[in-house]
């Protein structure tokens, strides 16, 4: 995904999840199927110390938040990764 596309599709989706997020609950209607929900191809890497996979770079598809934070957890030590590079293509 070209960067400028990845902006503009993962704003217009934070903007929406925050509208369905103010609604009261049951009037709330939120993506039910994976792939409706936006997300971005991303190389993970796990910087534990103690973890048999630090430092290698995983490929995985991450969902977009309402808060625009990615968060995914490592496969092996099942610790939040903080090393995420989007995999965007420059414009
Ligand atoms: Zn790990």
């Amino acid at each position: 995904m070209k960067r400028s596309e990845y902006l503009k599709r993962s704003r217009e989706f934070r903007s929406y999840l925050q509208s369905e997020a103010a609604k009261p609950e049951a009037e709330r209607r939120f993506p039910t199927r994976p792939e409706d929900w936006f997300s971005v191809e991303a190389i993970l890497t796990c910087t534990t110390p103690t973890c048999v996979v630090r430092g290698q770079g995983f490929s995985h598809s991450i969902k977009e938040n309402a808060d625009g934070v990615y968060r995914a957890v490592c496969g092996r030590c099942h610790t939040p990764i903080t090393d995420i590079n989007l995999q965007l293509e420059e414009d």
